[in-house]
């Protein structure tokens, strides 16, 4: 376990200070944004190494002892619930290498807040699901995202550093035999990487029944070697997808990061998370717990909230609640990914959660 530095006397009167507990309040911003998502990072090992995402070695994991219990997740969680966070979703790192996963899930979709069950959705890659999903919906899994950026193996191989296609589609197939609904698969477009693809990977997830949904590339590999200049934006994707299909947007996007359009008309539809070339910060309602119980308010945000004192210190739920909305209430007004002074985040997004 970490040592604390300050004991939790000391910690509680400067939280107070700060912001007063409000167990049950709704976590508003200043400006107004009503936080109803929480992604709760799990791990951050993966089974893949995505390029984009993870250098190839030299990893510095996170020790066990720093990675938060089940216990330690649900009591974070619980008190989220209680302030209005509707939907947990689980990411990592690769979520399903936890290895008390289905627990967890069982723990987390058993927690009402004020408007009742909450929603408890994953971020996979997808490699383990034939083997976990019965049990995953047996206890609470309420829907699933995979990420498959190509469906051609040898490209597979090469982007995530693993020749494990096969693995990630044999998921896909169990999720799409599921009654999880919608499905969704993400796709980040590259260029010179994936851009080629994009129309297959559509055809691909309209004939598993899923949703696919184009991500931006974001500045959060661990190499730090993202160029704006080289990504793929938004106006590329929809162009490329309007040479086979006509796309119609669909309207009332609400909080969500995708913005979608119906393909032909519908049923199917496809989405695009343009994080970089049309942010969506105005309407975000998203915070985010690490896998080693840092409490963040954006992907890019330089600064972390520490609840591990809390928890392992001898905090209680009204500790918890402070230090949520002492994290809220530093939300920025946006990402900056386009100011001068911009930072990429000392982390890489596996350690973040994505
Ligand atoms: N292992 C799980 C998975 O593969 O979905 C969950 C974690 S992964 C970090 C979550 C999502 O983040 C994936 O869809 C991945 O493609 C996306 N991602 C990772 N790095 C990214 C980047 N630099 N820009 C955009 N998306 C990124």
């Amino acid at each position: 376990m970490r040592t604390l530095t300050l004991g939790m006397p000391r910690l509680r009167a400067a939280l107070d200070d700060d912001v007063a507990a409000a167990v049950g309040a709704p976590l508003v911003d200043r400006f107004g944004r009503v936080h109803r998502d929480l992604r709760i990072s799990l791990t951050d090992r993966c089974s893949l190494r995505c390029t984009y995402c993870m250098p190839e070695q030299g990893n510095v994991w996170l020790p066990n002892d720093r990675i938060l219990t089940i216990d330690e997740i649900e009591r974070v969680a619980r008190v989220a619930a209680a302030d209005g966070i509707t939907t947990f979703r689980l990411t990592g790192g690769e979520p399903l290498l936890r290895r008390d996963i289905v627990d967890v899930v069982r723990r987390l979709a058993a927690i009402e807040g004020p408007a009742g069950p909450v929603e408890l959705a994953m971020t996979t890659n997808g490699i383990r699901l034939p083997e976990v999903l019965p049990d995953l919906v047996e206890a609470g899994l309420t829907r699933l995202n995979i990420s498959i950026d190509t469906i051609r193996r040898d490209r597979f191989a090469d982007l995530t550093r693993r020749d494990r296609l096969d693995d990630v589609l044999a998921g896909i197939a169990a999720a799409a035999a599921s009654g999880l609904r919608p499905l969704k698969l993400n796709a980040v477009a590259m260029r010179g990487v994936n851009d080629d693809e994009l129309v297959d990977l559509v055809a691909f997830a309209m004939a598993h029944d899923a949703q696919l949904r184009f991500i931006e590339q974001m500045p959060l590999d661990a190499g730090h070697t993202w160029d704006r200049a080289r990504m793929v934006t938004r106006e590329e994707i929809l162009a490329a997808l309007r040479e086979r299909w006509t796309l119609t947007e669909v309207p009332g996007r609400g909080g969500a990061p995708a913005e979608r359009w119906t393909i032909d008309g519908g049923p199917h539809t496809v989405g695009v998370i343009a994080s970089v070339t049309a942010p969506f910060c105005g309407d975000c309602d998203r915070l985010r717990l690490t896998a080693d119980g840092q409490l963040r308010n954006c992907l890019f945000s330089t600064s972390e909230f520490d609840l591990v004192p809390v928890l392992r210190g001898g905090g209680d739920d009204e500790d918890i609640d402070r230090m949520l909305r002492r994290c809220v209430a530093r939300k920025l007004p946006g990402h900056a990914i386009d100011d001068p002074g911009f930072l990429q985040p000392a982390r890489g997004m596996n350690a973040i959660g994505g």
